[in-house]
């Protein structure tokens, strides 16, 4: 590909001596789990997110399993969930026993519709799971008021939203769309808003580590508590198992990466939001082109656009042809994988989407001339088709 949709090498060669040298100290050191490289990054990442306890696991997945567990949340249990985000997000619910319930999503922002969730409470429903999908923040306001209202826990899905800043939802419709009128001017970190969050290290995220790591940020003294036992085997003193837990403890190298990393984050955040305004200039009154809404503190871990026209597919082969990478996130909403084997009516929104969006490459070290290629490729097939 020419211009891939996404390049980890560019930013590794920009970083090398520095990652270098600290995967050195931690190969001298010879403390490969947890231990004191750990240790410094939870205690940075607490410090950068605003919350008490960062808790550094094996992954995403993970951080969400154990998160749920931290909760007490399992067998007889209804979680509800948005139907469209990655299958780790319902599969975390249905790995610790209890059941995905499926709200929809709001056709602006691709987040759970907080006005979808009531309807779907029911006697058995412990907790709400919104994803900051994309890396926009999703409507937490909304979804804390309803949790509130009906005593359910937050557990939040930031995997994509490594430095998204939350800033309420928008006064005039009641949605995180991207009116400038907030009802909170101050802004959160996404995970420091619900009752814990969830955050993933798989390479390709905004903030991503050279392997599997995750993290579970949280306020509560309760929630932390467990999940460092539960990532130890269930255990706060070695050979003294209290609970049934997992090993699922993070590495040193991926935490020495990580902080190297942290310190810019925010620069290249900055940067997606800037290839992401340059996208939708450009891409400003193409026909059956929707770009997405710019909100402030959405950290666009994916560019998505919706194609109307039905030929979504076709543009994507288009630009393959040209050596544009391009991913649909995602092809089949979570309620409707074949793991679930028809247990859910498709939601209306989500499944509409499914077959209209493309998301189009985005990395911080991704040029604004190719930003324009990419966007000339695309109106080349809207007039030739
Ligand atoms: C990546 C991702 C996860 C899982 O994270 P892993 O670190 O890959 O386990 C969970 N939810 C969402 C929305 C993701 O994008």
């Amino acid at each position: 590909m020419k211009i891939p949709i996404l390049d980890l090498k560019s930013q590794y060669q920009k970083l090398k001596a520095e990652i270098d040298q600290a995967i050195a100290n931690v190969l001298e050191s010879s403390q490969f789990v947890l231990g004191p490289e750990v240790k410094k990054l939870e205690s940075e990442i607490a410090d950068y997110l605003d919350v008490k306890y960062a808790i550094g696991v094996n992954s995403g997945t993970d951080a969400l399993i154990i998160a749920l567990r931290s909760l007490d949340i399992g067998l007889g249990d209804e979680v509800i969930t948005t139907p469209f985000s990655f299958y780790a997000t319902a599969e975390s619910i249905s790995v610790v026993g209890a059941k995905p319930i499926f709200a929809d999503i709001d056709i602006n922002s691709f987040n759970i519709d907080p006005k979808t969730i009531v309807d779907k409470i029911t006697s058995k429903t412990k907790g709400i799971m919104p994803v900051h999908l994309y890396g926009q923040p999703a409507a937490m306001s909304n979804i804390n008021s309803i949790a509130k209202e009906y005593n359910l826990k937050v557990i939040e899905d930031c995997a994509q939203a490594f430095g998204a800043v939350y800033y309420g939802d928008c006064v005039s419709c009641n949605q995180d769309c991207h009116q400038d009128t907030r009802q909170h001017l101050t802004g959160k970190h996404v995970g420091s808003i619900g009752d814990v969050g969830a955050y993933s290290f798989y390479p390709t995220k905004n903030l991503g580590a050279y392997g599997d790591a995750g993290m579970i940020v949280t306020n509560d003294d309760k929630i932390a508590d467990l999940a460092k036992m539960l990532r130890v085997h269930g255990s706060k003193k070695s050979y003294h198992n209290e609970l049934l837990g997992y090993n699922s403890r993070l590495d040193s190298l991926q935490a020495c990466i990580l902080r190297v990393k942290l310190k810019y984050i925010n620069q290249w955040n900055q940067a997606r939001h800037h290839i992401a305004q340059t996208y939708n200039q450009l891409l400003e009154n193409t026909p059956d082109i929707i770009v997405p809404q710019i909100t402030q503190g959405h950290v666009f871990h994916q560019y998505t656009i919706r194609v109307t026209n039905g030929k979504r597919n076709q543009l994507k082969d288009f630009l393959a042809q040209q050596g544009i990478g391009s991913m649909i996130y995602y092809p089949i909403p979570q309620d409707q994988l074949p793991v679930y084997e028809n247990q859910y009516q498709p939601s209306p929104v989500s499944i509409k989407l499914a077959d209209e969006v493309l998301s189009l490459p985005i990395y911080p070290e991704l040029s604004l001339e190719d930003v324009k290629i990419v966007t000339e490729n695309i109106h080349k097939f809207q007039t030739d088709h």
